[in-house]
């Protein structure tokens, strides 16, 4: 019999090619008038072209975002707000956008629009996180779920194979984790199992051809619904290893869930066979991990920590670190198991039953 618990969260979503245009009449619905619209210095033409679609309903722009929402970047973008008094934000980028926005939401109340341009899949979830000191507070709160997400796969024309790739598998890793699990909720599996077979499909598309604006829409589609699972569902040993792999060595976000995702995987199959086949089924391949291993050679994102910097020296570390969280996970954690899971990764060996 039956038996599950699921609560969704208060998304609001426009999806298709083109939409950015409807931003708005969008924002006349939701009853704003005045929208600071953020971005990184490297999108400071994407934020210019906000304002001038939104003419007299943009206060100004803010380009200084960057990578882990430091406090001192929130505090400066309070003073914009206030100086320019806006009544709302409109993130155009990737995870670090979207998160400044998600901060001013959490601590100011401030209404956000997010307008993804990557495949971070931030803009799902009530997870937030701001650094301060070097270190990174996290926490889920409903508070930071934008109160409207716009997606144009338009806007990921741009992204650059270097970025799209690592990315990608960022979004898959929010899925796959939420299929790998003792008891997986029916409702994310039925998102994740979605992201999974788009994410597969088109990610090595949108590599290949990268104006291929149907891969692209495709991509996003897959990202969405990779959000939303990570959103409702549950982050595992999988994150609990990117997070500390990031935090303590500070890796590249993208690329660490890369390398780390097929590893993660591998060590849980055998606790649960059924659920890692059914990874396997929506990636199309016979075996999970080793899939999982080959698509993130496919996409050219890196597939190992030594590729990345870390040291091998820093392995001990890193599963010390680890193994201070206490989580749960269908297989036991040992220190020699997550070791070996490490010195794996570092290598970028690939897991999984060995080819022919
Ligand atoms: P990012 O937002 O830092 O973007 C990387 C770079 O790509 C930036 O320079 C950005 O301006 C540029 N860029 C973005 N879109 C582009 C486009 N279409 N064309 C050209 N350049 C483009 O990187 P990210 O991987 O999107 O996000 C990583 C951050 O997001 C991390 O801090 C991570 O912790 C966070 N994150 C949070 C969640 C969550 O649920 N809260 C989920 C995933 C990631």
């Amino acid at each position: 019999m039956r038996e599950f618990e699921y609560r969704a969260l208060p998304w609001n979503v426009i999806f298709g090619v083109g939409s950015l245009a409807r931003l708005p009449e969008e924002l006349d619905k939701l009853g704003f008038a005045r929208a600071l619209i953020l971005s990184t210095p490297e999108q400071i033409e994407d934020a210019e072209k906000v304002a001038r679609l939104l003419a007299s309903r943009g206060a100004g722009v803010f380009t200084r975002a960057v990578m882990h929402v430091p406090v001192e970047t929130v505090e400066e973008a309070r003073k914009e707000v206030g100086r320019l008094h806006a009544d709302c934000t409109v993130s155009i980028g990737g995870g670090s956008t979207t998160g400044l926005g998600k901060a001013l939401k959490l601590e100011d109340d401030l209404p956000n629009i997010a307008i993804p341009t990557t495949y971070a899949g931030s803009e799902m979830t009530n997870l937030w996180g701001v650094s301060e000191g070097g270190r990174k507070a996290t926490g889920r709160d409903v508070k930071v779920v934008p109160n409207l997400t716009l997606y144009d796969p338009e806007l990921t024309l741009s992204l650059p194979a270097r970025i799209a790739g690592p990315s990608g598998m960022n979004a898959m890793a929010h899925a796959v984790v939420n299929i790998g699990l003792k008891e997986p909720n029916p409702v994310v599996m039925m998102m994740a199992e979605q992201a999974i077979r788009s994410l597969s499909r088109s990610l090595p598309v949108v590599l290949r051809e990268p104006k291929n604006i149907e891969a692209r829409s495709e991509t996003l589609y897959g990202v969405m619904f990779a959000g939303a699972s990570l959103g409702t569902g549950l982050a595992t040993l999988h994150h609990k290893l990117c997070h500390t792999i990031g935090g303590t060595f500070n890796t590249p976000h993208a690329e660490t869930h890369a390398i780390i995702l097929p590893h993660a995987v591998h060590y849980n199959a055998s606790a649960i066979p059924a659920a890692t086949q059914r990874i396997a089924e929506a990636l199309g391949v016979d075996e999970a991990a080793g899939g999982l291993f080959d698509l993130t050679g496919a996409v050219g994102a890196p597939t190992s920590l030594k590729a990345i910097g870390m040291r091998e020296a820093d392995l001990e570390l890193a599963t010390e670190q680890l193994l201070e969280n206490h989580f749960s996970n269908p297989a036991p954690l040992v220190r020699d198991g997550i070791l070996a899971l490490l010195l794996d990764a570092f290598h970028g060996r690939r897991p999984g039953r060995r080819l022919g």
